[in-house]
């Protein structure tokens, strides 16, 4: 093993999946996989697909039909337009984003993420030779990103900032004037952005707006259809970026995954097609869940959390139990069998919450929190 996987501590989530392996009748909130099954007419089209001769090597970059219907898809709901030379087919958004951050860090290059971050984007930073320039966000801001911290972060070796809304872990939507400022800064310090815009079907009480709106020379947009369309052991995402990156991303693909599924983009053709409806359902199912876990968290008196924004994720303040994160995630793991995430997993601001992924039916949620509701005890 190299020198960084000889000394990397256990992977929080690989330790709660041990103990979880472990605990019997336990009531899985912890992964953030859509528990719904993916619509049926995707899965017969891409059947159907496969039948007719689907079953091979695509273009590298992804098929012209499913760049296509990526490129329609940005027009029909966001005024957007893209060549489709600055679209990649990718085997799912974290392969996009592993790509890129390879071709576009050099040894030493700086990469700004806001804390709680999805953990993978630190660990991808390092993997490219990058250092991870971590900033906080914080509860009182609704953990909007907040830009005079980014600006005091930016030095002449920063190359990118990652930034994630919807966002996983904290519900989070970033305003409008938000990603202006982002974008502002970019352009100022010649910064790339790259915008993990995976939830952007999850939006319950704020416009999404995506970044390459106000930055198109410096975005890098990374889509997925695992979570709008329920598909993420189909393993298919996009990046849409500018055609010199594309470019070299479709390089060094071609010596890695050379293409996505060919099954998968087909599915994903059907998706796209038909994306307005398909994304309302998913949406309309993770509403109501969330939604219901608001609720909840309001009475039960130990815990807190400001209204969820996005995404399928609510982030819980247990800071009034007195517990840090991982011990109140594994106390509630063995007493209670109720598997979360501590918050700690997403960085250091994550310390005082824990991460409730709304992955059950409102049922088991509704049991859950009966169950969270004895912590206290
Ligand atoms: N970005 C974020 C913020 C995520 O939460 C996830 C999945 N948990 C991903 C990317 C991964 O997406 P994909 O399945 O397309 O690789």
């Amino acid at each position: 093993l190299n020198h960084y996987y000889q000394e990397t501590p256990d992977n929080l989530f690989m330790q709660f999946a041990d103990l979880a392996a472990t605990t019997p009748n336990i009531i899985d909130l912890s992964i953030g996989d859509p528990d719904i099954t993916t619509p049926s007419a995707i899965i017969e089209q891409a059947f159907q697909d496969a039948k007719n001769g689907h079953t091979h090597y695509t273009a590298a970059n992804g098929s012209p039909e499913l760049i296509t219907a990526i490129q329609d898809y940005y027009v029909r709901n966001y005024h957007l337009s893209f060549e489709a030379n600055q679209v990649f087919a990718s085997v799912g958004a974290l392969h996009g984003m592993y790509l890129a951050l390879q071709v576009l860090i050099n040894p030493g290059d700086e990469v700004i993420l806001h804390d709680p971050y999805f953990s993978p984007y630190k660990e991808q930073v390092i993997a490219a030779g990058g250092i991870p320039i971590i900033i906080p966000t914080f509860e009182e801001d609704g953990f909007e990103l907040n830009l005079t911290l980014l600006e005091q972060a930016i030095t002449p070796q920063t190359k990118a900032i990652i930034i994630n809304t919807p966002n996983n872990p904290t519900g989070a939507i970033f305003s409008k004037e938000t990603l202006k400022g982002i974008a502002t800064l970019a352009q100022k310090h010649n910064v790339y952005i790259l915008s993990d815009e995976v939830y952007e079907a999850f939006c319950y009480r704020e416009t999404f707006y995506p970044m390459a709106q106000f930055a198109p020379d410096h975005t890098l947009t990374f889509g997925s259809f695992s979570k709008s369309f329920a598909m993420t052991g189909w393993r298919l995402g996009y990046v849409i970026a500018p055609e010199y990156i594309i470019e070299a991303i479709g390089l060094l693909n071609e010596n890695v995954a050379y293409s996505a599924p060919s099954i998968s983009q087909q599915a994903g053709i059907y998706a796209l097609t038909h994306a307005t409806s398909l994304m309302a359902e998913t949406k309309k199912v993770f509403e109501e869940r969330i939604q219901l876990i608001n609720q909840e968290v309001s009475r039960i008196p130990f815990l807190s959390m400001i209204p969820t924004k996005g995404s399928m994720y609510a982030f819980i303040n247990i800071s009034q139990t007195g517990l840090d994160s991982l011990t109140f995630a594994k106390k509630l793991l063995v007493e209670q069998h109720v598997l979360v995430i501590p918050g700690i997993a997403f960085g250091s601001a994550g310390e005082n919450y824990i991460r409730i992924a709304a992955t059950q039916p409102v049922n088991v949620l509704k049991k859950a929190f009966d169950k969270i509701a004895l912590m206290n005890d």
